[in-house]
């Protein structure tokens, strides 16, 4: 992986540290209604790198799992609720971690980024930036 500094990352208590050691290969924001409420937010926004490339360098045993669809657990920190990683049933090479929790630049093509289900999007929220939008995955 030339080019691609490995970024660091944590949950709000601290409690959980991790370390991304690869770009990723997709890098999207979902507005699925899982997401949506399982973070709290109008979006969830994921990267996803092969499984090696995460490395949980503190708190594993802090982390608590939901599988809030069929096949899908996410993990979050059970002091302070900070959503972290998840992982799927259909993609078991794969890991999805929360950029939004990391102290640099995931490292994404810029091409990359998307909005994903966005038929399940909030109604009164109005995506401006530009990015390609999808109904799928
Ligand atoms: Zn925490
Ligand atoms: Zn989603």
């Amino acid at each position: 992986m030339t080019g691609f500094t490995p970024i660091t990352g944590h949950c709000q208590c601290g409690a959980v540290r991790f370390r991304v050691t690869a770009p990723p290969v997709k890098f999207y924001h979902c507005h699925c209604s899982m997401c949506r409420r399982c973070h709290g937010t109008v979006f969830g926004t994921y990267a996803v790198v092969p499984r090696e490339n995460l490395v949980i360098e503190r708190g594993e045993d802090n982390l608590t799992t939901f599988e809030s669809s069929p096949g899908t657990r996410r993990e979050f920190c059970k002091s302070c609720g900070c959503q972290l990683f998840a992982e799927e049933d259909a993609r078991p090479a794969l890991r999805l971690y929360t950029p939004a929790t990391c102290d640099g630049w995931p490292g994404h093509a810029p091409s990359m980024e998307r909005h994903i289900f966005v038929g399940s999007k909030l109604d009164w929220y109005q995506i401006s930036d530009g990015l390609p939008q999808f109904d799928e995955y």
